[in-house]
């Protein structure tokens, strides 16, 4: 059985998510740890509940996605995943330009690509590649599960911002369109920030996805 939990970290609120399943194995998605107390309060969960880290894995490389990853890398030698078009060594200048301290970013990373299947214990997710927020930013996914993990490519109601270096609107919303929306309805998704939902939700009610425009459930008043 797969295990989530979600804390929001640093100045951004940002979705820092531990996954694991019963055999005790599992991953953390974007640490995004600010501070020592924040690192402390996923230390202290991720031992609470005996969990092994196997591994990081970013949805892009954003600071505010990977403030935690040199912090975890200091306790225990685990290979951090991330698409290649990513550059972590370039968060500095984001991190300095919105006023937060530069994350330490020397780390070895392991290249993931489209159809990759990345797991821990038994449990199996998809890297879905999701351009447009960032040129290598991926969402992951658990078919057997019923569970998208979209970082800031997918919100609530929303999308990632395509303003910063290397953003792109079309492919943003190609993405999402092509990659995305065609899977199953009841799809949970646990975006970079905010609220969670779901692909169904997303269809019909993202502003943003409005051509979709699927009838769903409350729309069915004519034959
Ligand atoms: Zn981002
Ligand atoms: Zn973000």
């Amino acid at each position: 059985m797969l295990n989530i939990k979600t804390f929001y970290f640093n100045p951004f609120q940002e979705c820092t998510t531990l996954l694991w399943d019963e055999t005790g194995e599992g991953v953390v998605v974007d640490p995004g740890c600010y501070n020592a107390k924040e690192e402390e309060e996923l230390r202290k969960y991720i031992s609470l509940k005996k969990i092994k880290l196997v591994a990081i894995w970013l949805t892009h490389a954003h600071p505010d996605h990977i403030f935690g990853v040199a912090g975890i890398l200091d306790e225990a030698e685990i290979p951090v995943l991330v698409h290649p078009l990513e550059e972590p060594e370039a968060a500095f200048e984001l991190a300095r330009k919105v006023g937060l301290r530069e994350p330490r970013a020397d780390f070895e990373t392991v290249d993931i690509h489209e159809g990759d299947t990345v797991k821990f214990g038994n449990t199996r997710f998809t890297v879905i590649e999701t351009p447009g927020h960032t040129p290598g930013g991926v969402c992951y996914y658990d078919k057997a599960d019923n569970l998208l993990i979209t970082g800031d490519t997918l919100f609530a109601g929303s999308i990632g911002r395509t303003d910063l270096r290397g953003g792109d609107y079309d492919h943003l919303i190609v993405s999402i369109m092509n990659k995305l929306m065609g899977l199953p309805g009841e799809t949970e998704i646990i975006p970079g920030h905010g609220e969670t939902s779901d692909i169904g939700w997303e269809r019909t009610h993202n502003p943003f996805l409005q051509p979709w425009g699927e009838p769903w459930e409350e729309n069915e008043t004519t034959l």
